[in-house]
């Protein structure tokens, strides 16, 4: 599934529209280049689950707990640059949640989170190659294992 995003207001829409697709215990991995936008469309994934406090990059403080203001399930953001050793790490965070009740949106996590569950969802962001604005984006999203087997990931390009 690719989606082609040309400002970073509609990254976060289509943030807040990944958001209906998602609950507990659901992994979300963002790759893409630094200023690529994913702490933007992470943004997005927070007002669409309804969760408190601004979504901000991660960077200096590895994860950050998001509570549901609704009693849906926190978020759980990870910038993974600084998570040298992966899961181990993940478990030594302390992060007062289960990682199965929350969703959990991971920065730059290829390679060290992925045995968290064999159900993921991969979102690659890519500039488009040309674009003199700077503010186009090509988004695919990837889903792994039975979770997202039968996803229909075609409503977020509505
Ligand atoms: P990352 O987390 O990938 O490093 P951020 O989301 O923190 O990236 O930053 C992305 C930057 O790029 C922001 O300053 C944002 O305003 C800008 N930007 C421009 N166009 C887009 C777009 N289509 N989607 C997301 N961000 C964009
Ligand atoms: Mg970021």
């Amino acid at each position: 599934m690719q989606i082609t995003v040309n400002s970073p207001e509609q990254m976060q829409e289509l943030g807040r529209r990944l958001a209906k697709l998602l609950r507990a215990g659901d992994l979300v991995m963002l790759n893409g280049e630094l200023g690529a936008g994913k702490t933007t469309l992470t943004r997005g994934l927070g007002e669409g689950l309804g969760v408190r406090g601004a979504v901000t990059s991660p960077t200096f403080v590895i994860a950050r707990v998001h509570p549901s203001l609704g009693g849906g399930p926190p978020l759980v953001h990870v910038d993974a640059y600084r998570l040298g050793g992966g899961l181990d790490e993940m478990e030594d965070l302390d992060l007062d949640v289960s990682l199965s009740d929350s969703v959990i949106v991971v920065e730059w996590g290829e390679g060290k989170v992925e045995e968290l569950t064999d159900d993921r969802l991969l979102v690659v962001i890519h500039r488009a190659v040309g674009d003199t604005t700077d503010e186009v984006r090509h988004v695919t999203l990837t889903g792994f294992g039975e979770r997202w087997a039968t996803a229909d990931l075609s409503v977020l390009s509505a």
